[in-house]
C-alpha cells in the first residue's frame, strides 16, 4: 500500500507543485485509487512510475477547480490510449452533472464503463478487502473526507504443525484455520487458535481536504495509520484560514493529535510559502511538529509506503479526556509584511 503525491499545491500550480492529486497504489490487486484530480494530474502520472491505466477508482473531495479540472482530460486519455478497464468515480452531488455536461459539450465518448456515484456521509464502497467511508468536512462548498480501511487478515495457518501432530488432512483443517476447536475420531482435541499466527492488522488511511479545523475530521481519522490533511496556511494566518475555511499547520496537527493517528502528512500548501519568502514551508513543518512530532510534509512525486502492523496489539486503555488547544485560543499575529507576498486565492 503506497501513497504517491501527484499534486501538493493549493489553488494554483507552481513550478514545483501541481494542484491536488493523491494516488493510493494497492499492489495486491494492481490497482490505483486516485483521490482528487486537479488539472495536469495525467501529466503527473506520465512523470511518475505509476500507470494511469491502473486507475480503477477516483474519489473526489469537492467541486473546486483545483480538485477536479484534471478529471475529464484523464478520463478521455484513458479511453484513447485504449487500455482503460472501467472506472468508478465517487464524489459530491454536483459531480455527476458536471461530468455529464463536459461529455455533452465536448462530445467526449468513453470507450469503457465510467460510473459516477454520489456519496453521502457513511459507507462509500466495500468489498472483501476494503471499506471506504466518508464524512462532511467544513469548507465553502460541500467537501468530503475519505477513510480507507483495509480489513484485518487472519494470521497464517501452520500446516506443518497440523501434519506433525498427525491430524488427518480434510475439512478439519479449514475449521482449525478459522480458530475452531475440533475433536478427532481418536478422541484428541485441538484448539485452532494454536495453529494460526497473529492477525495481520489492516491499515487505515484518511484524506481530509479542503477544510478548516472540524470535529468530523477528528472522528474520521481515529487511530489512522496515516492522516493526509490539508495545511494551506501557516499558524499566523489563522484568521485567513477561518475566513476561507482552510486549515493551518496547527489545525492539521491538532486533528492528528486528537485522533491519535500514527503519522500526519500535510499537503495543499498555499503558493505564498515559496522559497525566499518570509515564511517558508520548513517553518510550516516546524509549527506542526511542535504539536504533533510524527508530521511529514508532502511534495510532488513523494511516495510513502504505509507500514503494516503485523501483530494485533492489545487495545489501548481509553484515553482520558484530552484538553485540546483550541485553534481559536491563540490570536493570529498580524502579518509582518503582506506587501511582498503574492496575492493568491486558494480554492
Ligand atoms: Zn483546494
Ligand atoms: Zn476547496
Amino acid at each position: 500500500m503506497q501513497i504517491t503525491f501527484l499534486g501538493t499545491s493549493s489553488g494554483v500550480p507552481t513550478r514545483a507543485r501541481n494542484v491536488s492529486g493523491v494516488a493510493l497504489k494497492l499492489p495486491q490487486r494492481s490497482e490505483i485509487w486516485l483521490f482528487d484530480c486537479g488539472e495536469g494530474t495525467q501529466h503527473q502520472f506520465l512523470r511518475s512510475d505509476l500507470r494511469v491505466s491502473q486507475v480503477r477508482r477516483i474519489f473526489i473531495t469537492h467541486m473546486h477547480g483545483d480538485h477536479i479540472f484534471g478529471l475529464m482530460g484523464l478520463l478521455a486519455s484513458c479511453g484513447l490510449a485504449g487500455n482503460a478497464q472501467e472506472i468508478d468515480i465517487y464524489g459530491p452531488p454536483d459531480l455527476a452533472e458536471y461530468i455529464k455536461a463536459c461529455r455533452r459539450y465536448s462530445q467526449t465518448h468513453f470507450s469503457y464503463p465510467v460510473r459516477v456515484h454520489t456519496v453521502q456521509p457513511g459507507l462509500v464502497f466495500q468489498d472483501d478487502t476494503f471499506t471506504v467511508q466518508c464524512t462532511l468536512l467544513k469548507h465553502r462548498v460541500p467537501a468530503y473526507g475519505y477513510r480507507i480501511i483495509e480489513h484485518d487478515r487472519p494470521g497464517e495457518f501452520n500446516v506443518a504443525k497440523a501434519q506433525e501432530l498427525g491430524i488427518p488432512f480434510g475439512p478439519v483443517y479449514g475449521r482449525l484455520k478459522r480458530g475452531e476447536t475440533i475433536t478427532l475420531e481418536d478422541g484428541r482435541t485441538f484448539n485452532g487458535q494454536e495453529f494460526v499466527g497473529p492477525t495481520e492488522l489492516g491499515r487505515k488511511v484518511v484524506y481530509c481536504t479542503d477544510t478548516v479545523f472540524c470535529e468530523s475530521a477528528i472522528e474520521l481519522s481515529q487511530d489512522a495509520d496515516v492522516l493526509i490533511h490539508e495545511a494551506t496556511f501557516a499558524h499566523q494566518e489563522a484568521e485567513m484560514a477561518f475566513q476561507r475555511l482552510h486549515s493551518t499547520t496547527t489545525m492539521a496537527a491538532q486533528v492528528a493529535l486528537a485522533a491519535q493517528v500514527k503519522t500526519l502528512i500535510m499537503t495543499h500548501f498555499s503558493p505564498r510559502y515559496a522559497p525566499g519568502n518570509e515564511i517558508e514551508l520548513k517553518d510550516l513543518l516546524a509549527e506542526a511538529r511542535a504539536i504533533f512530532p510524527q508530521t511529514e510534509m508532502a511534495h510532488d512525486f513523494w511516495t510513502y509506503e504505509v507500514p503494516r502492523r503485523r501483530i494485533k496489539e492489545s487495545p489501548e486503555p481509553a484515553a482520558e479526556s484530552t484538553e485540546l488547544p483550541s485553534p481559536q485560543k491563540t490570536p493570529p499575529q498580524k502579518s509582518r509584511s503582506t506587501a511582498r507576498k503574492p496575492k493568491v486565492k486558494s480554492s
